[in-house]
């Protein structure tokens, strides 16, 4: 590397560069005889723990603690806790994850004691708070979307996904009517087929067209008196916003299906437009995306699902149903739904991320959100524009949310899509979602968020672009990137030659 390209890594600055990576565990660097407390000499009798305990609850296979002074534990974990990446150290460009900047505000809210100690099966008449809050939430997120009504049970995008279908299948056997099948367009995240799969539903893949939208005639050929429904992203993972939407829902409700939406990227339609308005019937929210709240590790997630009053029937329970004077005014939980689809977790779900949500809508407004779609447009087609200089734009056109490049064009480098995301580790960045989409070869699909600034897009397009001169110039660096992390690569060339998920739908047929 020249000096000049790592004067630019620093420049760009990494934010865990020039502290030690090596850490013992706490076990290696305990003392015998250090202590991490102070205390004040016994002025009661000393009690043993085999005086007051059952025997059978006594062990004595006990593994010795480490022994540590407090400032010894609490720089341990400060120190390993900046070797992880955080969308508060920086860009976090994870396509279709939407990791933006989680406003402070809503941190705060949800910690108010009424909220944060309040206990999960505390009776509704000592939960009104909570109760409006989530009511309250119901009625914004219908209104967003255009839905009827909402349930802000599932606890994640995938389990609305599940709630969404179960739906769909009740309505149809709830008119004797059984179907087997459920169109889903290739472009679609695993989760999608998976939700159907676990309906027992046979997936019938539906081609994406040269442009990267799915065509009325695709749907048409393929909609049968066996399809229950189909399943539509939108705007799509390719970042595209699905042009034939109205038509593709025409075709779908007139052969008896309905319409599912995976509402993950709704970032991109906020107070611009609305699915219910498209013709869509359900669909679930990723509170933990849109709505910002921090997520990501595996959770927690909220994935609220709205549907169109005919699907209302099926709803999980419990709902929250705000009651009459007559039953003395305020709200319940309400599990009389005859034809529910059930419960779909314990008590009310991860409640923390519904205060979040209902912070970040009440602090943004209709304007505020109306401009927060417009800015992740933005951000999206500025990145897609100045990195189309130097890597493949697969498919033309404005894109909404996220733009994805492919990596035709370092193909005859050597350099593979992994090797790009792992080098953009060493200049400070968490690597974008890659080799997704599937039907895009070796994807990067890169969502930057209404949260970055002009200067922030700048210094990751510039990262991006230095990438791509290193890929021509020394394709080696790449290879055995990142060289600047704790861990170097992992072996992952088996990741790097195929795609992680194995839904491979057969764009032939
Ligand atoms: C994130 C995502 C999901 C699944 O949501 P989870 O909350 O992670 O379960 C589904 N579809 C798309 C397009 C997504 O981006």
């Amino acid at each position: 590397m020249s000096n000049s390209q790592r004067t630019g890594i620093e420049a760009l600055g990494h934010a865990t560069r020039g502290l030690a990576w090596e850490e013992p565990l706490l076990f290696e660097r305990s003392r015998p005889g250090a202590v991490g407390y102070s205390q004040d000499p016994l002025d009661v009798p000393a009690v043993e723990a085999s005086d007051v305990l059952p025997a059978d609850w006594l062990r004595d296979d006990i593994p010795e603690l480490p022994e540590l002074s407090e400032v010894e534990v609490v720089r341990h974990f400060t120190r390993i806790s900046t070797w992880n990446y955080a969308v508060d150290l920086g860009l976090y460009p994870l396509g279709s994850c939407t990791m933006k900047y989680n406003p402070k505000l809503n941190e705060q809210v949800a910690r108010l004691p009424g909220f944060a100690a309040s206990h999960p099966m505390q009776p509704a008449a000592l939960s009104q708070g909570m109760l409006e809050l989530m009511a309250r939430l119901e009625t914004f997120l219908a209104e967003i979307s255009g839905m009827d009504r909402v349930s802000l049970q599932p606890a994640a995008g995938a389990q609305g996904e599940l709630a969404g279908i179960m739906m769909i299948r009740a309505y149809h056997e709830h008119r004797g009517d059984r179907r087997s099948q459920v169109l889903i367009p290739d472009s679609a995240h695993g989760t999608n087929p998976a939700s159907a799969a676990l309906n027992g539903y046979e997936c019938v893949p539906v081609p994406t067209g040269p442009d990267g939208m799915l065509h009325p005639e695709a749907v048409a050929e393929r909609m049968t008196p066996e399809v229950a429904g189909l399943m539509i992203t939108n705007p799509n993972t390719l970042g595209l916003f699905e042009q034939h939407i109205a038509r593709l829902c025409e075709i779908v409700h007139a052969g008896g299906g309905l319409i599912y939406c995976d509402g993950a990227n709704l970032n991109a339609m906020l107070g611009v437009t609305r699915p219910g308005d498209q013709g869509v019937d359900v669909m679930h929210f990723n509170l933990h995306k849109t709505f910002s709240t921090p997520h990501g590790g595996g959770g927690p997630g909220s994935g609220p699902v709205g549907v169109k009053n005919i699907l209302a029937p099926f709803l999980p329970t419990p709902l929250v149903r705000k009651t009459g004077e007559d039953e003395g005014a305020g709200y319940r939980l309400d599990y009389e739904l005859p034809l529910s689809i059930g419960r779909l977790h314990g008590n009310l779900g991860n409640v923390a991320m519904l205060v979040r949500a209902f912070a970040y809508i009440r602090s943004l407004g209709p304007d505020g959100l109306r401009r927060c779609a417009e800015m992740a447009v933005l951000n999206a087609n500025y990145l897609k524009t100045r990195l189309a200089k130097s890597f493949h734009v697969p498919y033309e056109g404005r894109v909404m949310h996220e733009c994805v490049l492919s990596d035709q064009g370092l193909e005859d480098t050597g350099v593979t899509t992994l090797d790009v995301a792992k080098r953009l580790i060493d200049y400070g960045y968490h690597p974008p979602t890659i080799y997704f989409p599937l039907v895009v070869h070796g994807a990067l699909m890169i969502e930057p968020t209404e949260s970055e600034s002009l200067e922030g897009l700048d210094r990751f397009a510039e990262a991006l672009l230095a990438i791509a001169r290193e890929a021509r110039e020394d394709p080696a660096l790449l290879h055995g990137a990142p060289h600047y992390t704790p861990r170097s690569r992992l072996d992952e060339t088996r990741a790097a030659r195929r795609p992680v998920l194995r839904w491979q739908p057969d764009s032939s047929s």
